[in-house]
């Protein structure tokens, strides 16, 4: 049984060291006993919070967050001699841990959040992920039956929670629509969130590791599961810039050059032991945000339009890579709003599915950057120069040995 007091914990411990500022008010601790079946895999599964609250209380030891850390370095990093097995035994433990925190985040939402149809469907989809992880907990990891059925349900739950940003983000713009929320709320619902896709973005990483490295056979180019050793920044952010210039040439006919200044001390090229893709993600974010903000400012109709200036920097303990743009900047007045979800300036784009994703408009962009950055210890920040432009620089850990995830830790003694 979850004890009361778990709620506090839950509200103290944050994504970065927590700054007492950062911590809304508590919310509820609605706890039930509340039981579901669920059709998953091959049987029907019950469902319960006592198996839920079960898993927190593993997560909640900080001994055994240590090992878990340490654990979780020599999967991620070290993979390539882990065994299918290893591997096995720790995520078949480890992720209904991580699933089962959240669950418990998503039942602390303010009430009528949690009853938004989106919500209930995200929520239901971490039920139905719990369910089918719990019925490894007892198989025999030297049986290869069972090591790709696990494999198989992992693809599954990564191909079911796929849609899941934009669905708890449609949860949230529908309570907006039908309740007038209060700022107490409304900076509930950020931590929430924050959390909430961090955790995802943890889960997707051990999963993805787990299936690259025994399913899908797509190891290919050396990379450890998805994170390659030798990760070629420049190139990077060549692909997001390519991508981003497309969609912007699509919007508004024009889009501005790039301009890259590459600094390394040693004049070694750029390269980082990184996942390639949340680096992308980032860098494909700030440009489309940089290429928006040039093309409105000067205008469709200009003749030609200022370059996008990229620095990258290689220092020995970090890797930098500023993005400047002339696109007009931003108020200083609104710079705390631009890690809020949702906060955008764009159209809210009109239909899901499109063919070409839109530009902007989700508020998305930034604060899932933030978390990517965040992830392994790195940070995103932005510096506006009103009436001229603005500097998105990301922060990376050169040396990998360093970059353990970072992650919500829920921490009993707190
Ligand atoms: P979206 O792009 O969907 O609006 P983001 O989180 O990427 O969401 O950005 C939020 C808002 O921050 C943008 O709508 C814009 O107003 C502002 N912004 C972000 N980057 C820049 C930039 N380089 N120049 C000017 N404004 C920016
Ligand atoms: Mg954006």
């Amino acid at each position: 049984v979850l004890p009361g007091p778990d709620c506090v914990s839950l509200c103290l411990s944050s994504l970065s060291p927590p700054a007492p500022s950062a911590c809304p008010p508590c919310l509820p601790c609605p706890i039930d006993r509340q039981q579901r079946h669920f059709c998953s895999g091959s049987s029907s599964v019950l469902f319960t919070w006592d198996s839920v609250a079960a898993h927190l209380g593993e997560f909640g030891s900080v001994g055994v967050r240590a090992d878990v850390q340490s654990v979780i370095h020599a999967i991620v990093y070290s993979c390539q001699n882990a065994t299918n097995s290893e591997s096995y035994l720790f995520l078949r433990k480890e992720l209904p841990v991580r699933l089962a925190n959240i669950m418990k985040e998503i039942k602390l939402l303010p009430e009528h959040l949690l009853h938004m149809p989106s919500v209930c469907a995200v929520s239901d989809l971490y039920r139905m992920s719990f369910v089918d992880l719990l019925e490894f907990e007892k198989g025999d990891c030297n049986d290869s039956k069972i090591l790709d059925k696990f494999t198989d349900a992992l693809i599954k739950i990564r191909n079911r929670h796929q849609d899941v940003v934009m669905t708890m983000a449609q949860g949230v713009m529908e309570l907006k629509e039908a309740h007038a929320i209060n700022a107490n709320v409304e900076a509930n619902i950020q931590y929430f969130l924050d959390r909430f896709y961090m955790n995802r973005i943890s889960i997707r990483m051990l999963i993805n590791q787990h299936t690259m490295l025994f399913g899908e056979s797509v190891n290919s180019h050396n990379h450890i599961g998805c994170i390659d050793p030798n990760c070629d920044v420049v190139r990077v952010i060549e692909d997001a810039y390519a991508n981003a210039r497309f969609l912007c040439d699509q919007y508004y006919l024009a889009s501005p050059e790039l301009v890259l200044k590459y600094h390394n001390a040693d004049k070694t090229p750029a390269r980082v032991v990184y996942v390639p893709s949340h680096l992308y993600h980032m860098l494909f974010e700030l440009f489309k945000n940089a290429m928006r903000a040039v093309i409105e400012h000067h205008g469709t109709g200009a003749d030609e339009f200022p370059a996008l200036e990229v620095l990258l920097v290689m220092g020995t303990e970090d890797l930098v890579i500023k993005l400047s743009d002339q696109g007009g900047g931003i108020p200083r007045s609104v710079m705390d709003l631009l890690f809020n979800y949702m906060y955008s300036t764009a159209p809210q784009p009109a239909v899901s599915g499109l063919d070409t994703p839109p530009l902007a408009g989700y508020g998305y962009g930034l604060p899932l950057s933030r978390l990517y950055a965040r992830y392994f210890h790195g940070d995103l920040m932005l510096t506006s120069f009103e009436g001229f432009g603005t500097d998105a620089v990301i922060y990376l850990k050169a040396i990998s040995s360093e970059a353990n995830e970072l992650l919500p830790v829920y921490n009993k003694t707190c």
